[in-house]
C-alpha cells in the first residue's frame, strides 16, 4: 500500500497514515483531525482552521482533548456535541458533532467533525425571520394600497393625485431598502464567512466604508474625521465588513445634529483590532441599548423612517461581527452621543508563523 504524508515537511508521528484513509477523508463532506499519542496533530482537513479548534498544533478545547483521551484509554469510539467559540471574543458559537475513534495500536485518534447544529440553528433563525419580514413587509404594503384607492377616489383633481402619487414613490423607496437589506441579511445568515475567508486589511475597509458614506454626509453638513486608524489584517470576507463598518458610519449620521462631527479610529491590543465610530448625536437610553440590535428594532420608528432606516442595520452588524468571530461593543450617554465598537480577532498571517 502506499503512503502518504500530509505535506513533505511534516512529520507523521511513529504511524504513518495510509494515502487511502487520507483521501477517505478528504473526500468526506465533512471536517477531520487524527491525534498521535503525544497530542500532536499529524492530519486536519483543508478547512480546519474556520473551526477554532486547533492552536500550536494541537486541539485547543479542553472538553475535545479528554474525548479524544477516554477513546485513547478505553479504544472505543465516542459521540459528543460540542460548542465552540467561533473566535477568541464575543459569545457567537457554533455547535459541532464530534466522532473520536481510535485508528492505530499506538494511539491515534481520528475526529471527526459535523456541523449539523450549525444548519439546524441556519434553519431556526430562517424561519423566526421569514416570519418578522411577513410583519414588516405588511405596513408599506397596505399604505400603498391605500394610496393607490386615494388616487383612484380623486381622479379628477390633479393637485390631489399628484400628492398621493408623491406619497406612493416615498413609500416605493422604502420598500426597496427594506427589501434590500432584507436580503443582506438573510444572505449573511444563510453563509459562513469564514469557508471563503481571505486576509481583509481593516484600514481599506473603513475608507471604503466612509467613502460609501460621503454624500449623506455632506447633506446632513457632518464632518468625518478619522484618527489614527492603524494597519491591520482579519481573516473574512472583505465586502460583508464593510457593510458593517457603514452600517454604523451611517447611524452615526442619522442619528445626529447637523454641524456635528462623526469620528472612526481603531486601537489595537491583545491581538485585537477595534474599529470605533463615536458620535455627538442624541445617544441612546439605557432601556433602548440592550435591544438596538433586534431585527427591526427602533428607538424611534418615525425618525428611522425618515433617515431611510429599516431597523436591520445593528442586526446586520452584529451577524457579521459574529460570524468573523468578534463582538460589537456600544456605549452611550443621551444629549451626549454614542460610540460603537466592532472588535475582531487580527489574523495570523503566513509572514508570522
Ligand atoms: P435603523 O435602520 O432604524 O437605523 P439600526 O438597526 O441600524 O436600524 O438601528 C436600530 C436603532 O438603534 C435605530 O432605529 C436608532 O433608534 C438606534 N441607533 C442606532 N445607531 C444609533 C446612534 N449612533 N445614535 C443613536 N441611536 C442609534
Amino acid at each position: 500500500m502506499a503512503w502518504l504524508k500530509k505535506n513533505p515537511d511534516e512529520q507523521i508521528s511513529s504511524n504513518e497514515i495510509s494515502s487511502s484513509l487520507i483521501l477517505t477523508l478528504r473526500a468526506l463532506d465533512r471536517e477531520s483531525i487524527i491525534v498521535d499519542a503525544a497530542g500532536k496533530i499529524v492530519f486536519s482537513s483543508e478547512k480546519i482552521d474556520r473551526l477554532n479548534l486547533i492552536k500550536d498544533g494541537r486541539l485547543s478545547s479542553q472538553e475535545l482533548l479528554a474525548l479524544v483521551r477516554v477513546v485513547r484509554r478505553t479504544g472505543t469510539s465516542r459521540e459528543g456535541t460540542f460548542e465552540v467559540a467561533r473566535g477568541p471574543i464575543g459569545e457567537s458559537k457554533r455547535e459541532l458533532q464530534i466522532t473520536a475513534t481510535l485508528i492505530s495500536d499506538d494511539g491515534l485518534v481520528l475526529v471527526i467533525i459535523d456541523d449539523e447544529g450549525e444548519k439546524q440553528r441556519v434553519d431556526a433563525v430562517r424561519r423566526d425571520f421569514i416570519t418578522n419580514i411577513s410583519h414588516e413587509l405588511k405596513t408599506p404594503i397596505q399604505a400603498l394600497s391605500l394610496n393607490a384607492d386615494a388616487i383612484l377616489e380623486v381622479k379628477d383633481e390633479p393637485d390631489k393625485v399628484v400628492t398621493f402619487a408623491n406619497k406612493i414613490k416615498l413609500q416605493t423607496n422604502r420598500l426597496n431598502d427594506l427589501v434590500r437589506e432584507i436580503i443582506n441579511l438573510s444572505k449573511l445568515q444563510d453563509s459562513d464567512p469564514m469557508e471563503t475567508a481571505q486576509e481583509v486589511e481593516i484600514s481599506d475597509v473603513i475608507k471604503e466604508a466612509i467613502d460609501q458614506c460621503e454624500s449623506p454626509a455632506q447633506v446632513r453638513k457632518i464632518t468625518i474625521n478619522t484618527d489614527e486608524v492603524e494597519e491591520s489584517i482579519v481573516f473574512g470576507k472583505r465586502e460583508q465588513l464593510v457593510m458593517a463598518v457603514h452600517n454604523l458610519v451611517e447611524n452615526a449620521i442619522n442619528y445626529s445634529p447637523e454641524g456635528t462631527a462623526v469620528t472612526v479610529s481603531t486601537k489595537k491590543n491583545d491581538n485585537i483590532i477595534e474599529i470605533l465610530v463615536k458620535d455627538q448625536g442624541l445617544g441612546i437610553s439605557e432601556e433602548n441599548i440592550d435591544r438596538i440590535f433586534e431585527r427591526f428594532y427602533r428607538v424611534d420608528p418615525a425618525r428611522s423612517r425618515a433617515t431611510g432606516g429599516t431597523g436591520l442595520g445593528l442586526s446586520i452588524v452584529k451577524h457579521v461581527v459574529g460570524n468573523h468571530g468578534g463582538e460589537v461593543k456600544v456605549w452611550s450617554a443621551l444629549g451626549v452621543g454614542s460610540t460603537f465598537a466592532i472588535r475582531l480577532p487580527i489574523a495570523v498571517t503566513k509572514g508570522d508563523k
